[in-house]
């Protein structure tokens, strides 16, 4: 195996400038973008590649789509932020658009994706005390082993990733723990009178891409209606056309209580957010007990109204689900001793890597990089295949002939 890159003096002058002024908290393929367009992206000395990660899926639209950065660009010159002090003209324009889009009575917008679940989470605790009854104090969210929600202190709370949770303590308490794809379990859990939700991700995304058995979707619903329980989809990942459909759960035409979306609601352009639910459990939360001085800034409102108009009219849950396969199909006849899986939804996909190395992942990472696509390793053996949803079938055939050629290196 050969690995070993050379690096022009440009690039080593943005790996350099990073790692002394820069925290060491992420570990990232050792390339400089500097530009990007649709299913493309470029480096600092000009060389091209695939974008197969999508800003973990937050460009689902593709790079600065020309819709998209026009409604910022208008936006951005006309008013970017009033806070929630006071009105403005874009808010409840665009709370419209997304209610009547998913269906649900009203959003609550915030940022980033870890702040929606927060949202998720107080919301469904403020429903257990307020609308079930649940004694002050006492109310239990269930949620699965795998999980992968953000990285504020309350969410890490419920990590099993022991990468997430290593002296950050002492953590939030109220989480039970279920298997996730399991449930004969989740049942179990849902047996305390005090549980007031389920909170569960449809596609294990971080997690390696683990996609549950067909009827797990309908299994939570029956059994949170069932138990009078809460189901909050996380479908920050897997949401917006990424699976193949407008939100994972519509693949067993599963309505969850609340759904959480973030990620591709801004098509990458800037960090937008939101939960959405019914007047029942939105309306517990009143005036002063929630908010954030960004959330349902004008500017975020009018590019995610333009970001989710893409979504439809490009048609991209169709694409997902038609080049998904396409891209799984063509993985699969690639004969490589080394790719032990390929599995996914749409054009969320990951394979696990068979190899006595257990650098082997990254080593491959390298080499498709060198090759002209760009992926990351996660949880060590795993690579995920998330490109851009505007992504053609040639563009997708042409990228299958990388990761084989790539996976040369391997042997
Ligand atoms: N939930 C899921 C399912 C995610 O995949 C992520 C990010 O990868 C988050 C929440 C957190 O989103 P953010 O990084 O925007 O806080």
């Amino acid at each position: 195996m050969n690995t070993t890159v050379q690096f022009s003096a440009n690039t080593q002058h943005y790996f350099d400038l990073e790692d002394k002024y820069g925290a060491h908290n992420y570990h990232p393929l050792p390339v400089v973008l500097s530009k990007a367009s649709g299913v493309h992206t470029w480096d600092v000395d000009g060389k091209q590649y695939y974008d197969f990660l999508s800003g973990y899926s937050a460009v689902n639209q593709g790079h600065c789509h020309p819709t998209i950065i026009a409604a910022l660009v208008e936006q951005a010159k006309t008013l970017t932020l009033t806070s929630r002090a006071f009105h403005n003209d874009q808010l409840g324009e665009y709370e419209k658009f997304i209610t009547q889009y998913f269906g649900y009575d009203k959003v609550l917008p915030v940022n980033t994706g870890v702040e929606a679940v927060e949202t998720a989470i107080k919301l469904s605790r403020k429903w257990a005390y307020e609308v079930k009854g649940i004694a002050e104090g006492q109310a239990r969210i269930i949620v699965c082993a795998g999980n992968f929600h953000g990285r504020t202190l309350g969410v890490i709370s419920f990590s099993t990733d022991p990468s997430s949770t290593k002296n950050f303590g002492p953590f939030v308490g109220g989480f039970d723990v279920t298997p996730f794809n399991d449930l004969s379990a989740l049942e179990r859990s849902l047996q305390d009178k005090n549980v007031a939700a389920f909170l569960f991700e449809p596609i294990q995304g971080e997690a390696g891409v683990v996609v549950p058995d067909e009827g797990y979707y309908a299994g939570i619903r029956a059994l949170c209606t069932e138990y009078n329980v809460l189901m909050i989809a996380d479908e920050i990942q897997t949401g917006l056309c990424r699976t193949g459909n407008m939100l994972a759960c519509d693949h067993e035409n599963v309505r969850p209580d609340m759904i959480i979306l973030g990620k591709a609601l801004s098509g990458g352009v800037l960090p937008v957010s939101g939960v959405l639910a019914d007047d029942e459990i939105m309306l517990t939360i009143k005036a002063g007990e929630h908010g954030s001085t960004y959330g349902g800034n004008p500017l975020a409102c009018k590019v995610a109204i333009a970001a989710l108009k893409v979504l439809n009219e490009e048609h991209l849950a169709t694409n997902a689900a038609t080049l998904g396969e396409l891209f799984r199909n063509e993985l699969k006849k690639i004969n490589s001793p080394h790719v032990a899986l390929v599995r996914g939804r749409g054009l969320l996909n990951a394979i696990v890597i068979k190899h006595p190395n257990p650098e082997a992942a990254w080593d491959l990472c390298i080499q498709l990089k060198e090759n002209g696509l760009l992926a990351k390793p996660t949880h060590g053996d795993k690579i995920r295949f998330a490109p851009p949803l505007v992504i053609t079938k040639e563009q997708v055939l042409d990228c299958v002939r990388i990761i084989e050629q790539s996976l040369k290196i391997l042997d």
